[in-house]
C-alpha cells in the first residue's frame, strides 16, 4: 500500500482522479491476492505430506498459467497436491525395496580414509590450475557484461568441470567386450560366470564371460563387473554403471555434495550440487556432459519413465528435470502409484537425514522445496515452449508450418554431432528406451 499512499501525497488534493485511484488500489489488491494464492498453491503441493487432502478450488480463479495451459498427460506432473501413501501392493513394495537398495550407493563413497587415498590418482594440481583459469574467466566475462551480473559457474564448479575433463579423456575407459587377452581380437558374450573368490572379495557380484573370436584362439575373457568405486580406481574401465560410480565418488573426493541418478531405462549418471548456482547440476562422465539434462531425450531420443537421484542426505524424483515434455519422451509410470513414490522419497530422506542436527534438517528441506520449484517452472515453461511454437497465421490459414526452433533443444543436441553419434551406437546407447526390469537384489552397475 506505500504506493498508493505515494501517489496520495504528491497528487494535490484537488486534483485527485478518484476513480483513478479507485482503479490502482483495486489493482494492487488483485495483485497481492494474486500472489498471496499462488504462494499458497506453491505451498500446498510442496507440503503436501503435511496437508490434508484438500480438493482444489476451482472457485477461486487460479494464475492465468495454470488456468489456460493445457494440463500434461502425466499424472504426476500436474500441479495437484499428492499425499504420500505408503506402498501396499507387492508391486509397489518390490518398487520400494529397489529404490532403498539403489539409495545406498553414495552412502560407499562416505569414507574419508578412501576418498582422501582415491585423489592420490588424480592430477590435483592440473585440476585446481585448470578450475582457476576457468573460473577468472567467466569472472571477467561476467564483469564485462556490467549490471553486477554473476559468473556462470563458481570455482568449485569448475572444479568439476576439469575433473570431468580428465576423467572421460585420460583415465576411464569404455568397454562393452573385453577383447582377447592372448590375440586382440574382438571376443563375444557368452553368457555370465560365478564370481572367483578375489572378484567377489572385490565387490564383483557378477561376472559376463566373453569368448575370443578366432576360431582355434578359444580364449575366454571375464569381465567382473566392479561395483566398487574405490576399486575401480584401479580397473579404470567399464560401462556406464562403472563411469558414474567412479565419477561421482571422485567428485565426492575433490568435496562436492554428489547425487548418484539411477533411470529405469539403463542408464546412471551424476549431480552435483552447485553452491554458486543453488542448484544440482546434471553431470554424464560417459559423455563428458555438463548440465545438459535434456540430452538423453531431445539428444538421443529416449523416452524416460523415472530418474531418481540419491545422495548421502536425501533422495528426490528428478525426472521432470530430464523429461521437459513428458507427452513426447515421457515413458509409462506404473511401478507404484505417484503418491507412493513420494512416501518412499520421504521415507529414504528421513532414513538418510536421522542423524543429522534440526539446523541440517531445516536447510535441506528448504534445498528440496526449492528444487521442487524449480522442477515444477520446467514443466510450465515447457507448455509455455510449445504454445509458442503454434504460429497464429498458420492456425488461420489451417495449415501447419514447421516449428520454431527451440535453443536449448540445440545446446543438447551438441553432443550428437562431431562424432558422438559413433560413440553412442558404440555403447549401445541411444534411442532404445528398453525398459530395465531388472531384479532388485541384481542392481548392479550397466
Ligand atoms: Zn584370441
Amino acid at each position: 500500500m506505500a504506493d498508493a499512499n505515494a501517489t496520495q501525497r504528491g497528487a494535490p488534493a484537488a486534483h485527485i482522479d478518484s476513480d483513478k485511484l479507485a482503479h490502482e488500489i483495486t489493482e494492487q489488491f488483485r495483485q497481492v491476492l494474486s500472489t498471496k494464492r499462488m504462494n499458497e498453491l506453491t505451498t500446498r503441493s510442496v507440503n503436501s505430506r503435511s496437508a490434508s487432502p484438500a480438493p482444489r478450488d476451482f472457485g477461486t480463479p487460479q494464475p492465468p498459467s495454470l488456468h489456460n495451459a493445457p494440463p500434461p498427460s502425466y499424472s504426476s506432473l500436474r500441479n495437484i497436491p499428492l499425499v504420500p501413501q505408503p506402498p501396499q501392493d507387492p508391486r509397489s513394495i518390490r518398487f520400494k525395496n529397489m529404490l532403498l537398495s539403489l539409495s545406498n550407493m553414495p552412502i560407499r563413497w562416505e569414507n574419508p580414509g578412501l576418498l582422501d587415498e582415491a585423489l592420490r590418482v588424480v592430477p590435483l594440481e592440473q585440476i585446481y590450475n585448470e578450475a582457476e583459469e576457468e573460473s577468472q574467466i567467466l569472472q571477467a566475462e561476467a564483469e564485462s557484461l556490467g549490471d553486477g551480473k554473476k559468473a556462470a559457474w563458481g570455482y568449485q564448479d569448475c572444479v568439476v568441470r576439469a575433473l570431468l575433463r580428465w576423467f572421460k579423456r585420460s583415465f576411464f575407459t569404455w568397454v562393452n567386450n573385453p577383447p582377447c587377452s592372448r590375440c586382440y581380437s574382438p571376443t563375444i558374450a557368452v553368457g555370465m560366470a560365478a564370481p572367483l573368490p578375489d572378484e567377489q572379495a572385490r565387490g564383483a557380484n557378477q561376472v559376463e564371460l566373453y569368448k575370443c573370436s578366432v576360431d582355434g584362439c578359444g580364449v575366454y575373457e571375464r569381465y567382473p563387473r566392479y561395483n566398487d568405486a574405490f576399486v575401480l580406481l584401479q580397473t579404470r574401465k567399464g560401462r556406464c554403471g562403472e563411469w558414474a560410480n567412479c565419477f561421482s565418488m571422485l567428485c565426492r573426493a575433490v568435496g562436492s555434495r554428489v547425487r548418484w541418478v539411477w533411470n529405469s531405462e539403463d542408464h546412471v549418471w551424476t549431480e552435483v550440487y552447485s553452491v554458486h548456482r543453488k542448484r544440482w547440476i546434471h553431470v554424464d562422465a560417459c559423455e563428458e556432459a555438463w548440465d545438459k539434462p535434456r540430452l538423453y531425450t531431445e539428444g538421443w531420443g529416449k523416452k524416460l519413465s523415472y530418474c531418481i537421484a540419491f545422495s548421502v542426505d536425501g533422495a528426490m524424483d528428478v525426472t521432470r528435470r530430464y523429461v521437459r515434455n513428458p507427452t513426447k519422451h515421457g515413458l509409462k509410470r506404473d511401478r507404484a502409484p505417484e503418491a507412493v513414490l513420494l512416501y518412499i522419497m520421504d521415507e529414504i530422506r528421513a532414513m538418510r537425514r536421522s542423524n543429522l542436527s534440526k539446523q541440517d534438517k531445516f536447510r535441506l528441506e528448504g534445498e528440496d522445496m526449492r528444487e521442487n520449484r524449480e522442477l515444477r517452472h520446467y514443466v510450465i515453461s515447457s507448455i509455455a515452449t510449445e504454445v509458442s511454437k503454434i504460429n497464429p497465421a498458420d492456425i488461420l490459414s489451417g495449415r501447419q508450418g514447421p516449428p520454431r526452433s527451440d535453443p536449448d533443444a540445440e545446446k543438447a543436441l551438441e553432443g550428437r554431432q562431431s562424432g558422438a553419434t559413433e560413440w553412442i551406437r558404440a555403447r549401445g546407447e541411444g534411442g532404445r528406451g528398453t525398459p530395465n526390469q531388472q531384479n532388485p537384489r541384481d542392481q548392479h552397475p550397466r
